[in-house]
């Protein structure tokens, strides 16, 4: 009985880091039965986030020694390879093929489907969605022996399989991606039990396959436009399975998920019936939401995430993309109104944008006051339409992984640098710095566009904590310590301006926003001391800082802020 190793290398340890790509792989290839009848199929997956400096080792050197202390032969091994873990698994491979010769090693994932031919360590690659042709790859190759493998691999032979790419073969032509499968017949590496959900305390949920939109920097620019999604009664059975397992939250894998609106009312359903207690990842479009779809995501446990990207729709236009603003701010009402949880994400580097015109895309996005905010550097990864077209548009971006853009026509590499510290400021204050309870009325109290309070954030971050600057890493921060910074830099901040009432009352609004916030995430209750009434500080007026200074009155006290069945409530446990 031979071996087959579907592997991996995850990007970190979290609910929502899971091989799903390499499980649907290892579930296919379990699923032939000329495969099972003569070998194992298993599933590995590695954190590098846990292996990080914990090992005397580099990360490849460790996996392929895990590897082969596990297992006593090593007959074949498809690694799933993504921008994250690129060098990582190629150093593998090399690593593999010197210690087992004989191993035939293939690689799949996003960075080989972008350009299968500049794998140099690996004795096949598949481009595109593998299912199919990793089965039929796996056929051929369980049928040779030993000799007659290693002769078919140095002669270059690929098997005619469309997809799959031998790299001792030289080639002329452009490459081709695998035949797309069947979603309706591929099985699910949940219900099979390739994927062991306990592991992991979350779930991808892949609920269809293809995009209709054609965003020009993303790999499906050039992927399927049809759009399959899998079969009702599978995702029916999953949910059930999630729920029994006891997991806490499933990521939607749906670039699109209320496109089709009653499909998404359909769903929204049976996540209420089936699975109450666990909280949904949802990725959507904001054009597609209307009443009827926020009102049942208000009733559903979950977030959603919306790709605003830039608030310029001309900008928007040279990546493939559009907005209608007005439409948009609208429906963002919506779910506003119905107290849904959403964020926003923008990007930085676009072709025809400026550092200024992110910053606008910052406060447009503000306004709509999203739970998040993420900002990320534009990345022209290899084989979307963005690599082909970013040299005319005057981009400049790293050759290898992650791809950034290091300067454009309209961001100079200074504006580029300087976008990145502005984001990490933004991020620390706003999202890890929990505020959008109060951070808009603040920026009204103010007469401030949010990104130049983020400017002078940054200031204050550049001058008394320049080793974050430089670091940029908000997850090196607890919220402990981000709430220490915060008020550091708002006595600071409005001493200077003379707004001298207003620090008390944000500093209660950060405190007791803080508890509800951590009572809510970690289910944590606690006291905090404040300098007015809870009662006032959770009430309509705090949303007009200037009435609240000028009516509410000093009051000096400790609020517990606790669970009860109905929900987080507070109560003052001491005047
Ligand atoms: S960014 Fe999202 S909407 Fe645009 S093509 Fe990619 S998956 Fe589709």
């Amino acid at each position: 009985m031979k071996t087959i190793l579907c592997c991996t290398a995850l990007v970190e340890t979290s609910p929502q880091a899971l091989p799903l790509g390499a499980a649907c792989i290892a579930s296919s290839l379990s699923a032939s039965s000329d495969i099972k009848a003569s070998a194992s199929v298993k599933l590995e997956a590695f954190s590098l986030e846990d292996i990080g400096d914990s090992v005397p080792e580099t990360a490849a050197e460790f996996i392929a020694s895990s590897l082969q202390k596990k297992y006593k032969s090593i007959d074949f091994i498809l690694f799933s390879v993504y921008v994250w873990n690129r060098q990582v698994l190629e150093e593998c491979a090399a690593l593999l093929k010197k210690s087992c010769p004989s191993a035939v090693i293939i690689a799949g994932g996003c960075e080989v489907t972008a350009d299968p031919l500049s794998f140099k360590n690996f004795d096949f690659c598949i481009s595109g969605e593998g299912e199919v042709s990793s089965v039929s790859l796996m056929k051929e190759l369980l049928r040779l022996t030993s000799s007659e493998l290693s002769e078919k691999i140095k002669a270059g032979c690929d098997f005619e399989i469309q997809g799959v790419y031998n790299l001792n073969h030289s080639y002329s032509s452009g490459t081709l991606r695998s035949v797309m499968p069947d979603v309706s017949v591929l099985p699910s590496p949940y219900l099979d039990g390739t994927i062991n959900l306990s592991e992991y305390g979350g779930a991808l949920w892949e609920l269809a396959r293809g995009c209709p939109f054609k965003c020009s920097y993303c790999y499906e620019s050039k992927g399927e436009k049809k759009i399959q999604r899998f079969s009702r009664e599978r995702l029916v059975k999953e949910l059930e399975l999630f729920s029994k397992s006891g997991i806490s939250q499933v990521f939607v894998l749906d670039p699109t998920y209320n496109a089709d609106k009653k499909a998404a009312l359909d769903m929204l359903k049976e996540i209420r019936l089936k699975a109450p207690d666990i909280f949904f990842y949802f990725e959507a479009r904001a054009e597609f939401i209307d009443r009827e779809l926020s009102r049942a995501f208000s009733k559903v446990n979950c977030a959603l995430q919306f790709g605003l990207q830039s608030s310029n729709p001309d900008v928007l236009k040279k990546v493939n993309r559009t907005l209608n603003k007005e439409k948009f701010t609208r429906n963002i009402g919506f779910l506003n109104q119905d107290g849904v949880v959403f964020g926003f994400d923008l990007i930085y580097g676009l072709p025809g944008d400026t550092l200024s015109g992110f910053k606008n895309s910052v406060d447009f996005a503000l306004k709509l006051y999203p739970n998040n905010l993420e900002m990320f550097c534009l990345s022209v990864l290899p084989g979307t339409d963005l690599s082909d077209s970013a040299e005319s548009l005057g981009l400049v971006w790293q050759k290898e992984a992650p791809y950034h853009v290091i300067k454009t026509s309209g961001f100079s590499q200074n504006d580029m640098n300087e976008a990145g510290l502005f984001s990490f400021a933004a991020d620390l204050f706003y999202n890890k710095g929990r505020a959008v309870p109060w951070f808009m009325s603040m920026i009204q109290y103010l007469h401030m566009k949010p990104s130049v309070f983020f400017e002078e954030f940054e200031a204050f971050l550049k001058l008394q904590y320049p080793a974050a600057m430089a670091e940029r890493n908000c997850s090196a921060y607890s919220f402990e310590d981000v709430k220490k910074i915060q008020k550091e830099f708002i006595s600071d901040f409005f001493s200077k301006r003379n707004f001298l009432k207003a620090v008390k009352l944000a500093f209660d609004l950060i405190e007791l926003n803080g508890a509800f916030s951590i009572l809510t995430a970690e289910g944590k209750e606690s006291s905090v001391s404040l300098f007015y009434h809870s009662d006032d500080l959770m009430s309509e007026a705090v949303l007009d800082w200037n009435f609240f200074i000028k009516n509410a009155r000093p009051y000096k006290n400790i609020t517990r802020v606790f669970k009860t069945k109905n929900g987080p409530d507070f109560k003052i446990v001491k005047k």
